[in-house]
C-alpha cells in the first residue's frame, strides 16, 4: 500500500461497502460510502477542506488567518482539523443550547468557542448571523457560509461522486441522501448525472424539512419533526440551487433508528440517524427502480458522537424511540 504525502490527503477516497440488510430488505444491491472513514469522522470533512481551499485560490486569506462559522457540529470540527493542519485558527459560534459533548470536542480540536443564545434566523443574533458578523471584524478572516458557498458541493461534484462512480464501475442506478446545506445531495446528484443522465437522484427528507414539499409540489412546506443532527432544511440554500432531484422520499426518525439498530447489530456499523435515513431512503429508492438495481447512498458519521442520545436508553425513552435489546437493561 503507498503512503500519503500529508494528513489533508486523509479526507476523501473513503470506501464504498455493500450493505447485506438493506439489499435483502429491497431485493436489489446497496452500498453506503463510509464518511465516518474522514479524519473528522464525517461527511463535512470534505466540505470544509474545499471551502478553506478555495478561499485560498481567491486569495482570500493569508497565512495565519481565521476560518469562522456558526455550526454547532460536523461542519466546525471538519474547519478545525483542516485549519490546523494549514496553519489557520477557527473561531466557531454556536447556540448555547447545544450539547455539551460538542461544545467540549470542538474547544478539544482549538477552536475558539463563541456562544450565543438561541435565536430565530430572522433575528440579527441569529448564530448564523453573529458568525458573519464576527468574520468581518476580524482581521485576516473568512465566513465559511457553508449553506451558501458552493465551494462545499464542488468538493462532492469532484470527489463523492467521482469515486462513487468509479467505485460502482460506472453501473449506477440511483443514489440517494438527506440534505443539510444540500452541498451532498446537489453535488453527488451534479457529478454523477454528469456521467451518466439516467441515474435517479432521490432525496430522502426527514419530518420537520422543507424539501419533501417543494420537490414534490412545489412549495416549502414542513410538517412533523426530527431529532436527526445536521440533516432538514427549510429553504433552497445556494448549494441546492439546480440540484437535480428526480425523486424524494419523507423518512420517519423511527425507520431511521430502525436501520441505525440493524446495521450496527448485524453488519457491526456504528452509524448517526442521518445515516439511518439515507439507507431507508435507499432501500424505497432500489425497491422504485426495481429488483437488482444499483443503489448508493452516505453513511454520514460516526455513532460515538451520539453516546449520550442515539444509544442513550433513558435519551431514547424520552423521545418515543424503540430502546435495542441491548441496551435495554443498560
Ligand atoms: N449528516 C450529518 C450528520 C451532517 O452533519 C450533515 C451536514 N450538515 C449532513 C448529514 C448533510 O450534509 P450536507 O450539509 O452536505 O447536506
Amino acid at each position: 500500500m503507498a503512503t500519503l504525502p500529508n494528513t489533508l490527503a486523509l479526507i476523501g477516497n473513503t470506501p464504498l461497502v455493500f450493505l447485506k440488510g438493506p439489499s435483502d430488505a429491497a431485493g436489489a444491491e446497496i452500498y453506503g460510502k463510509c464518511e465516518f472513514a474522514n479524519p473528522g469522522a464525517s461527511i463535512k470533512d470534505r466540505a470544509a477542506l474545499g471551502i478553506v481551499e478555495d478561499a485560498e485560490a481567491r486569495g482570500q486569506i493569508a497565512a495565519g488567518g481565521t476560518f469562522v462559522e456558526g455550526t454547532a457540529g460536523n461542519t466546525g470540527i471538519g474547519l478545525a482539523l483542516v485549519a490546523n493542519a494549514k496553519g489557520y485558527k477557527t473561531i466557531i459560534v454556536m447556540p448555547e443550547t447545544q450539547s455539551r459533548e460538542k461544545m467540549d470536542t470542538l474547544r478539544a480540536l482549538g477552536a475558539e468557542l463563541v456562544l450565543v443564545p438561541a435565536a430565530p434566523y430572522s433575528n440579527p443574533a441569529h448564530f448564523v448571523h453573529t458568525s458573519r458578523r464576527i468574520a468581518e471584524e476580524t482581521p485576516n478572516a473568512v465566513w465559511a457560509n457553508q449553506f451558501d458557498n458552493i465551494a462545499n458541493r464542488k468538493a462532492h461534484i469532484t470527489g463523492t461522486a467521482e469515486e462513487i462512480w468509479a467505485q460502482m464501475d460506472g453501473r449506477i442506478d440511483g443514489f440517494t441522501c438527506a440534505a443539510g446545506t444540500g452541498g451532498t445531495i446537489a453535488g453527488v446528484g451534479m457529478g454523477l448525472k454528469a456521467k451518466d443522465e439516467t441515474v435517479c437522484i432521490a432525496l430522502s427528507d426527514p419530518y420537520g424539512a422543507a424539501l419533501y414539499n417543494y420537490y414534490a409540489h412545489g412549495e416549502l412546506k414542513a410538517e412533523g419533526s426530527s431529532v436527526a443532527e445536521g440533516i432538514g432544511q427549510g429553504r433552497i440554500t445556494a448549494n441546492l440551487e439546480g440540484a437535480p432531484i428526480d425523486t424524494q422520499f419523507r423518512i420517519s426518525d423511527a425507520d431511521g433508528m430502525g436501520w441505525v439498530t440493524r446495521l450496527l447489530a448485524e453488519e457491526g456499523l456504528c452509524l448517526g440517524l442521518s445515516s439511518g435515513i439515507n439507507v431507508a431512503g435507499a432501500v424505497l429508492l432500489a425497491r422504485h427502480l426495481g429488483p437488482g438495481s444499483r443503489v448508493a447512498t452516505i453513511l454520514c458519521d460516526t455513532g460515538f458522537r451520539y453516546l449520550s442520545t442515539l444509544y442513550n436508553r433513558g435519551w431514547l425513552e424520552a423521545k418515543g424511540l424503540a430502546v435495542p435489546p441491548w441496551l435495554a437493561s443498560a
